[in-house]
């Protein structure tokens, strides 16, 4: 099961969404920072990074015994990455994209394939830990088996994988493409041995958005009802539609003084458009402060973090019944979780 986390804007929520499923998801989780121009997830979660790769992608460095100065690989290049002055030829490599043309046209072979560093995979392990103090594992673990049935002495077999462009690298699907095919290598075998997969996505709408979509086999928009936040929300929702893929919402700070009717109309979008709202999360001060500190709500030493653990094993429950177990078959929209500031459900719309 692969599932990403998007939003209209960035600061919705998806982030801390995403981390706190992953924290309390029950089985083998991998959780992948895909906001590969920002990735933040590993500032919340603490992994031991194990491993880093770089990405490359295949840029054309000038032969120049070789070239004739045709000019042909410079008016083939869509992006003037080659320029053709006068007598000469000049390559900028950052400027390229990497489709390949120029090669196929250099009836001199002059062109020899060299590589830019478009940026990293790292990954690693993470367990959770809770607050400034830092303390056990163990702490986490008891109070989980206090709030959710599902989460109790779950917290092993969480990884994490992350994507970091190059400093002033403008390109990320390809780096984005890597991450793609990490996924793949670790989904093969037997299906019981394949982590589910929760992908922290790029905001907005962009290419890397949309490319990091494409990864998934469903997308949770994670919305904030607010003027901005909804308008954003419709714009992305247009977009992501197109994918032809499951799309659930979580209302992310519903309730937010002076904005109750933003969250209604949100609510009546949904319900219009018939897409599953998965939970509204309470607008909490007290999480907003924790999350400034570094530390996701649901982990923070305090009363306060029982809640959100117990507000995330709903919405884990709920992410579940959407996805009916197995996402891409699902039967239609299940109903919305409301998990009010006890951390208790109410009454949603289907
Ligand atoms: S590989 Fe494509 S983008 Fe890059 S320089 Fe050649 S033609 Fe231009
Ligand atoms: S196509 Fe080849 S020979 Fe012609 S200008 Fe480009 S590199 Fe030189």
């Amino acid at each position: 099961m692969r599932i990403a986390f998007a939003s209209g804007k960035g600061g919705a929520g998806k982030t801390t969404v995403a981390a706190s499923l992953a924290a309390i998801w029950p089985h083998p989780c991998l959780i992948v920072d895909a906001d590969v121009e920002a990735p933040n997830l590993h500032l919340f979660l603490h992994p031991h990074l194990e491993a880093a790769q770089s990405v490359y992608l295949t840029v054309p460095e000038l032969d120049s015994e070789k070239c004739t100065a045709c000019g042909d690989c410079a008016a083939m290049c869509s992006y003037k990455a080659i320029a053709k002055l006068g007598a000469g030829l000049i390559v900028f490599a950052d400027m390229c994209h990497g489709c390949g043309g120029c090669f196929e046209v250099c009836q001199a072979n002059a062109l020899k394939k060299g590589k830019r560093e478009l940026g990293s995979l790292q990954w690693g392990s993470w367990s959770l830990k809770m607050g400034a103090d830092q303390n056990s594992d163990q702490n986490l673990n008891q109070a989980l088996g206090q709030t959710s049935s599902q989460t109790s002495g779950k917290n092993s077999g969480k990884t994490l994988l992350m994507g970091k462009s190059r400093v002033g690298e403008a390109m990320s699907p390809p780096l984005l493409r890597a991450i793609d095919g990490a996924l793949a290598a670790i989904s093969v075998g037997d299906a019981a041995s394949v982590p589910d997969i929760l992908i922290d996505s790029p905001p907005g709408v962009s290419c890397p958005a949309m490319t990091t979509a494409r990864m998934a086999d469903a997308l949770v928009l994670v919305a904030e009802s607010t003027p901005f936040g909804t308008y954003d929300f419709k714009l992305a929702h247009a977009a992501f539609k197109k994918l032809n893929m499951p799309l659930a919402v979580v209302m992310n700070r519903a309730g937010m003084p002076g904005n109750e009717s933003g969250d209604a109309a949100l609510e009546k979008y949904c319900a219009a458009e018939g897409l599953p709202l998965l939970a509204r999360l309470p607008f909490d001060l007290q999480a907003a402060e924790a999350y400034a500190r570094g530390y996701l709500p649901l982990l923070e030493q305090s009363a306060n973090a029982l809640i959100w653990q117990r507000r995330f094993g709903l919405l884990y429950d709920a992410v579940q019944r959407w996805a009916g177990g197995k996402i891409g078959q699902i039967a239609e929209p299940c109903s919305a979780v409301n998990i009010c500031a006890s951390g208790t459900t109410g009454a949603g719309h289907a």
